[in-house]
């Protein structure tokens, strides 16, 4: 069965499984989720629900634990078989009564006067997103919520499709904190947040903790990197080669390092200049690097730049969730 799944049902098989322990992440998660799944139905005399509508059933259980086990709510949850459409199903989760106004009260849709009147303020969630761990539930909920990737043995693609401009600003935002630009465009009156680049997209993988995808996709990715290196490298001497694209393997490890813990962001200009420029050109030899950067600097430039991000990530702790 599991040969028929694309890479980007696997990716969300994945996701559905990653462990959410912490309160803050489950409101960074759950954020995403109402903003991609989840409406606001107006039942009247001021009373209301919140349902979540999603296809599969997994990611369902995930957002009723949410609700119950993070936020001690009593959603209910139901699946509706579509005939018509070939028994593809359809999965409710519903939060009603006393529940609603809670529930919409810590994705800070609501706001309570002293009095104990609660109005609501916007209709889409805010949450607080100051927090690392909360950035990659966040993305971690976008994705499961309205994202896909194109399987990257056929190329490098990952898009977040959405008609809400808050989560469009805020999964860019996301990426941005860690050091990954993303692309957005318009596809039927909806806004298409995209990557192309491989690298962008094993670090989202990363991020967001779908770990074996991220292995899976490096394999592929070495191949097809091997494969092209090939021909490029059998007029080089063996052994040179070999040693520079271990050496820029090892920078990029420790470039990438930075950028889960701290973001790209967080290094001076010349420096985060240098860190992009090497994750995307590992095959590059420090002259061909120098030429490239702007202004462009010499080969003991590049070397030293090198060295101060390999330092850094040095002093970044191995096990260090947060930042
Ligand atoms: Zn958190």
């Amino acid at each position: 069965m599991a040969e028929h799944r694309t890479f980007s049902q696997r990716v969300c098989e994945e996701l559905v499984h990653e462990s959410t322990d912490r309160d803050c992440c489950i409101l960074a998660e759950l954020s995403a989720l109402t903003q991609t799944s989840g409406s606001l139905g107006f039942l009247g005399g001021g009373r209301f629900s919140v349902t979540y509508q999603v296809e599969s059933l997994q990611l369902a259980r995930r957002i009723y634990r949410m609700l119950k086990q993070g936020l001690s709510l009593s959603p209910s949850l139901h699946v509706v078989e579509h005939h018509r459409l070939g028994g593809q199903k359809t999965c409710v989760i519903t939060v009603d009564g006393e529940d609603a106004p809670r529930l919409l009260n810590d994705l800070s849709m609501m706001s309570t006067s002293p009095d104990g009147t609660m109005t609501l303020r916007r209709m889409t969630p805010h949450v607080s997103l100051s927090r690392q761990c909360c950035r990659k539930s966040f993305l971690r909920g976008a994705f499961l919520g309205c994202g896909s990737m194109t399987g990257p043995e056929k190329s490098y693609h990952m898009e977040w499709v959405t008609g809400e401009e808050n989560l469009t600003t805020a999964v860019r935002k996301m990426l941005e904190r860690n050091g990954i630009e993303a692309h957005a465009t318009e596809r039927r009156g909806r806004t298409v947040v995209y990557l192309k680049n491989a690298q962008a997209i094993v670090d989202v993988l990363a991020l967001m903790g779908a770990h074996a995808a991220v292995m899976e996709m490096e394999n592929i990715r070495i191949t097809k990197q091997v494969r092209g290196n090939a021909n490029r490298a059998s007029n080089c001497d063996e052994h040179n080669t070999e040693r520079m694209l271990n050496a820029s393997e090892r920078q990029m490890r420790a470039i990438r390092k930075i950028t889960l813990q701290h973001g790209l962001a967080s290094l001076p200009p010349a420096l985060r200049q240098m860190a992009r420029l090497r994750l995307e050109q590992p095959e590059l030899s420090l002259e061909e690097l120098g030429k490239q950067l702007d202004p462009p600097i010499g080969k003991s430039g590049v070397s030293h730049r090198l060295a101060r991000l390999e330092k850094i990530a040095e002093t970044i702790p191995e096990e260090e969730e947060d930042t």
